[in-house]
């Protein structure tokens, strides 16, 4: 794996293939989750597939789209032109270093603006595969997280993750809460209004064995499905160039 750590000429002489664009988020994680957990998490799971893939780690962006939890202190947000600006920016400067394969990896359940996004770029270059596998590992064959449902934040995936790789940062207390509402609820009042102490899910089901097992199979999950969807991208594209 390769990241900013690494000089530039080492990166131009391994030339990579593929180069990952984690994308997390600074937002209040209720009472015992640090305001950093979708950043941190991703950021970890990021080096993990990119060494997995041998690909180039983008610096993962701390910031997106958190304004649903905007009055708990701490949150910070981007707006979702500004995300999609990024996103754009970051997947043209690595294009122009000769990059053909993007993976991004996003962490933060509300940025809906990344798949429209992903998709004009792709659309409007032929020559760059910008992949996003599905966010949550709620996978129906995910043996570890027994929530595989109505889970959404500071819940027990998220929680077993920190705990896991973070662990003197987890206070203790959590709240395990369920709102009476589906998740779209977060299209029409702040979290901190449906739930109190912003949990959505069951926290105190997490532990650090479940964060590193649900990491393993996540890691494997993500990194045989871009392997899959590159090489089936790729045979689309080349079956069909002829004809655009
Ligand atoms: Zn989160």
């Amino acid at each position: 794996m390769l990241d900013a750590y690494n000089t530039s000429k080492e990166i131009g002489e391994a030339a990579p293939e593929i180069a990952i664009f984690a994308i997390g988020a600074i937002e209040q994680h209720s009472v015992h989750l640090p305001l950093g957990t979708d950043w941190l998490g991703i950021a970890d799971l990021a080096q993990r597939v990119a060494a997995e893939l041998d690909a180039f780690l983008a610096t993962p962006l701390p910031f997106s789209m958190s304004q649903c939890h905007g009055p708990m202190a701490g949150t910070v947000w981007l707006k979702p032109k500004t995300l999609a600006a990024v996103l754009r920016d970051v997947a043209h400067s690595l294009f122009a270093q000769g990059f053909r394969k993007v993976l991004v990896l996003n962490g933060h359940g509300g940025n809906f603006v990344l798949e429209a996004e992903i998709r004009r770029i792709n659309l409007s270059n032929p020559d760059l595969i910008l992949l996003m596998p599905p966010i949550f590992a709620r996978h129906p064959d995910d043996p570890v997280i027994w929530d595989k449902g109505p889970d959404v934040h500071a819940e027990e995936a998220e929680t077993s993750h920190q705990l896991f790789i973070n662990p003197h940062n987890v206070k203790s207390g959590r709240v395990d809460y369920l709102p009476p509402v589906g998740r779209e609820f977060l299209d029409y009042a702040y979290m901190g209004f449906i739930s109190e102490h912003g949990a959505w899910g069951h926290p105190s089901y997490g532990t650090a064995e479940k964060g590193e097992k649900f990491v393993a199979f996540r890691v494997k999950l993500i990194a045989e499905w871009a392997r899959q969807t590159f090489a089936r991208v790729e045979d689309l594209r080349q079956a069909r160039g002829g004809e655009a």
